[in-house]
């Protein structure tokens, strides 16, 4: 808990009603997935100044300081103690520049990314960066995740979108590094330090942004495969037809895609259930008639050349909305009971291995165990839920080592997209060296020698 000196501070910096204490805290600061906060006060500054002079008084006191965005991350990543204020970004909401000429747009870390995505169009550019998520989450947890999601195999993770920063350190110091262009090795490139560091090294309140010419139209088709291997070989041939213009390529296991093809999920199978593996496959581009006609050739050489077994291509936005609403369906996974979900990530090539790695050793352990996997194979990302059909502490630690165990050997990683927070730092070593870890250990001591932002998180 706060002290009473601390609260009259904060109070004073930015006006009593945006510090909450007590019920408040829990109406508002909710996760998501249902965690409720441990912290009893959460302070909504509004702007860099407030963000510091916060910082400031709780550096002093050593009071430690969870920030956070949109509460929609998935590593219980701002899970917050009794002993801990929560710093919310939400009010730093604010599109300040857009630079059409130069495509680029500065905004407040609490933007809601839908809203960046919606500044962006209206300029007749586009912000890629695109998740399930978009209408919550905030531009400043994309950048502290290093959130990846659904067109990184053309345009990269938010890393790759953030031209420059500006974040407020552990004790208060506002470190600039808000740039907008794309060239710039005048020294380090001190922005990296807050990305995907998960708030653990400062606090974001300004982002430059990079956007990318829009396109206009979309060509979209459901794949059907074999199995595994052809749709590796599918993945290339697509790829280097469109030249480019390849924007998802979404694997669905079968499992995945039967469940949510089955009642009661709402939608309805496009191809027929009992194929090897699905996906999504989407190009983006400029002129709807060559685009479509162009997949369609692909497509259907890749038939002739037995690469697929079928192929639906929508024909309209509203087939388009229910190829990805199949894909997005998470929540059929979900409602199966207490699950267990992992975004790892592996070469391309070693995926069917360690797959079969990883279901031996499930379905030893838990014969019943429900496992869906799907994802975004193009980067090496696969999502996996288990669903072990029992529950409690002892299962998810099991589950996870059964998933985790088999990445050593490689070249995986525990984590592609959601980062470590706190339900992933025990398993840190598995994709991380120890020179690496103390390193990382070594610029946390270095920004944050008393320890106050985010503690925890990523490493205890
Ligand atoms: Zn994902």
């Amino acid at each position: 808990m706060a002290s009473d000196d601390l609260l009259a501070e904060l109070r004073a910096a930015v006006g009593d009603q945006h510090v909450l204490t007590g019920e408040r805290v829990r109406e508002t600061a909710t996760h998501s997935q249902g965690y409720v906060p441990g912290a009893t006060v959460l302070v909504r500054p509004r702007d860099t100044a407030e963000v510091a002079t916060i910082l400031r008084a709780c550096h002093a006191r050593g009071q430690f300081v969870v920030p956070q965005g949109g509460l929609t991350g998935l590593v219980e990543g701002t899970v917050s103690h009794e002993n801990e204020l929560l710093l919310s970004v939400e009010r730093l909401n604010r599109i300040e520049d857009v630079d059409v000429a130069g495509r680029t747009m500065r905004v407040g870390a609490g933007l809601k990314l839908q809203h960046a995505q919606e500044e962006a169009d209206r300029n007749g550019l586009m912000f890629p960066l695109d998740l399930g998520a978009r209408g919550s989450c905030t531009i400043g947890g994309n950048v502290s995740t290093n959130a990846g999601g659904l067109r990184v195999l053309r345009y990269g993770m938010t890393r790759n979108l953030v031209l420059g920063l500006e974040a407020v350190l552990a004790d208060g110091t506002v470190l600039s590094s808000l740039n907008r262009v794309l060239k710039n090795n005048a020294g380090y490139d001190l922005k990296q330090l807050f990305i995907g560091t998960e708030g653990t090294l400062g606090v974001v309140t300004r982002v430059d942004l990079k956007l990318v010419a829009r396109p206009s139209s979309a060509a979209t088709a459901l794949v059907a495969c074999r199995n595994f291997e052809d749709l590796v070989a599918l993945l290339s041939w697509v790829d280097a037809q469109l030249a480019g213009q390849l924007s998802a390529f979404e694997a669905m296991w079968p499992e995945f895609y039967e469940l949510a093809t089955t009642p009661p999920a709402a939608r309805s199978p496009i191809l027929p259930h009992g194929q090897g593996i699905y996906a999504l496959v989407e190009s983006l581009g400029v002129n709807a008639d060559e685009d479509q006609e162009r997949l369609e050739r692909i497509l259907s050489t890749a038939l002739e050349r037995e690469l697929i077994v079928d192929a639906a291509i929508a024909k309209s936005d509203s087939e388009r909305q229910a190829f990805w609403a199949v894909r997005e369906d998470v929540f059929q996974v979900r409602r199966l009971g207490f699950n267990c979900s992992y975004d790892v990530s592996l070469p391309i090539r070693n995926m069917p291995a360690y797959l079969q790695v990883v279901n031996q050793t499930l379905r030893r352990d838990f014969p019943e165990a429900v496992i869906v996997v799907f994802g975004h194979i193009a980067d090496g990302n696969l999502h996996i839920v288990v669903v072990p059909n029992k529950s409690g502490e002892a299962v998810h630690a099991q589950v996870d080592l059964a998933v985790y165990e088999p990445l050593r050997s490689v070249d995986g990683s525990i984590s592609a997209e959601h980062g470590i927070g706190l339900e992933r730092r025990m398993h840190l070593g598995i994709s991380r060296t120890p020179e690496e870890i103390s390193t990382m250990r070594l610029l946390k001591r270095a920004l944050d020698p008393k320890g106050i932002l985010n503690p925890g998180k990523v490493f205890s």
